[in-house]
């Protein structure tokens, strides 16, 4: 026996047996044992033996409390009996649908599926926009039993008939919050009318919105309702801790924590590509292994960032709320804010990157005067004060004054109304209606926007220009 094998030998002797209480079976089992997961997390107990018996199920649960699992291995244990090494095609048609919001949660989600399915002969996929689609086309054509896929690219899938939907027999939905944000609703249900109606249904979402809750009505039969952790609630083992400082001083601050304290890998949270950008390379000039994940970067240098950053080899990953959303890297010990956010819901899950699974983490926030209102947001939503640290004394050096703040709070300006004859305020700011998708990333430039058939306008625009009225004709 090698000594790999003793090791996966004990460890699951240790750790089967509470796993093993909620019905997995033995291939299942081991791939968890390999992981080094001692017991279920409350959501795996609650999820696990409902889903495998067949039960519809709306969890009300984060990344980071073990959800991926509490979905993944009881479908994978329902294909079971299915699996098989036939290299026909036919024999893997398409049978577990899960949608994620982002190409980022789909990576991970698949990772998950191919962790604990290594032991079975199950076959998977995942599929994601703003790549080359030929590839995935031909992956797809071979047959897999398992897709993880943003909702876009799915759809492009099915157009191009490289994906038949007519088999699966259970759906996911992950973060459906995230994709109610995100716009993804109209192509959910678009992919739900293609589906078979007998399947079996699960929805995960952070939030409950009555938006969510409708979707839920039409896509779930009788579901089971299980939350783990209450809407905003952060995790116990976060430490979060504030320092006040002069918004042009942040960046010496923040290379002073770097340098001085122990930090040994973070990631920093700023509002804006441009400033995320911008940050990562003040820190690099300074010898800080830093990288910046945002939506300008294309898939796969996101990707290699976020692998570099997984690797240890950087060690300060600056990410933007979008790029960050679903990112799961394990025993992350630190967060810092460097901007806040404008909505206190983001600093939850900002910091739900760290203290996962019961660990201890850190949270950080970099506060100057004008972010104060925001600091007392964030701490009406958690129901508690945050801690104040003195700043420490730092080089206010003026090389490192900061220069990468790009969305700076400024008081509203009031502007005098500005009324067209029928009543239209053009000095309102634009406000996209409800039915107008957001696109698969909105920050990334990367992503082919949604062809918009143009409409009529309503008023003649033209006629303000002098031009339309005297002669409409085109020749
Ligand atoms: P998730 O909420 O699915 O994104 O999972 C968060 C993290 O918890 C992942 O890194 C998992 O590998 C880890 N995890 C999942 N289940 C367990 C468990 N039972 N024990 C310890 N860690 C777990």
């Amino acid at each position: 026996m090698t000594e790999k094998q003793t090791r996966e030998t004990q460890t699951s002797s240790i750790s089967a047996t509470d796993f093993a209480s909620l019905g997995l079976a033995p291939e299942l089992l081991r791939a968890i044992s390999v992981q080094g997961y001692r017991e279920p997390t409350p959501i795996q107990t609650q999820a696990i033996p409902p889903v495998l018996s067949g039960r519809d199920l709306m969890g009300g649960a984060q990344t980071g409390t073990g959800k991926t699992a509490a979905f993944v291995l009881p479908l994978l244990q329902q294909l079971l009996p299915l699996a098989n090494s036939s290299p026909s095609p036919a024999r893997h048609p398409l049978r577990v649908l899960i949608l994620t919001p982002t190409r980022e949660l789909a990576v991970q989600v698949h990772q998950s599926v191919r962790t604990y399915g290594h032991h079975t002969l199950l076959r998977s996929y995942c599929a994601y926009g703003g790549v080359d689609i030929k590839k995935q086309t031909e992956e797809l054509k071979q047959g897999v039993e398992i897709l993880v896929a943003t909702p876009g690219r799915l759809l492009d899938h099915v157009e191009q008939k490289n994906v038949l939907l007519n088999q699966v027999s259970f759906l996911v939905l992950d973060e459906a919050d995230r994709m109610l944000d995100m716009g993804f609703i109209p192509d959910i249900k678009r992919i739900i009318r293609m589906l078979p109606k007998d399947r079996q249904s699960l929805l995960f979402s952070a939030t409950f919105s009555d938006e969510i809750k409708k979707l839920a009505d039409s896509m779930l039969r009788t579901p089971l309702l299980i939350e783990v952790a209450r809407h905003n609630t952060v995790s116990e083992t976060i430490e979060h801790r504030t320092y006040a400082v002069e918004e042009g001083d942040k960046l010496a601050l923040l290379i002073h924590l770097l340098h001085s304290s122990e930090i040994s890998q973070c990631i920093i949270f700023v509002k804006t590509r441009i400033g995320c950008a911008r940050l990562a390379r003040e820190l690099q000039r300074v010898g800080i292994s830093a990288d910046a994940i945002h939506g300008d970067k294309n898939q796969h240098e996101r990707l290699r960032t976020l692998e570099a950053f997984k690797g240890t080899t950087t060690t300060v990953l600056v990410a933007t709320d979008v790029a960050a959303r679903g990112l799961d890297i394990d025993d992350l010990p630190h967060v810092i804010n460097y901007e806040l956010p404008s909505v206190p819901e983001d600093y939850v899950h900002r910091i739900g990157r760290t203290g996962r699974a019961g660990r201890a983490g850190k949270a950080i926030s970099l506060v100057c005067p004008l972010e104060q209102p925001l600091l007392d947001n964030i701490e009406a939503m958690l129901k508690k004060p945050v801690e104040r640290m003195p700043t420490p004394p730092f080089a206010r050096n003026k090389r490192y004054r900061n220069t990468t703040t790009t969305n700076r709070l400024r008081p509203p300006v009031a502007r005098p109304p500005m009324l067209a004859e029928d009543g239209f305020d053009f000095s309102k700011p634009y406000q996209p209606k409800e039915s107008e998708p957001a696109g698969e990333i909105p920050d990334s430039p990367h992503v082919p926007p949604k062809v918009v058939l143009p409409k009529q306008p309503k008023r003649i625009v033209a006629a303000l220009l002098g031009g339309i009225g005297k002669n409409n004709n085109v020749a």
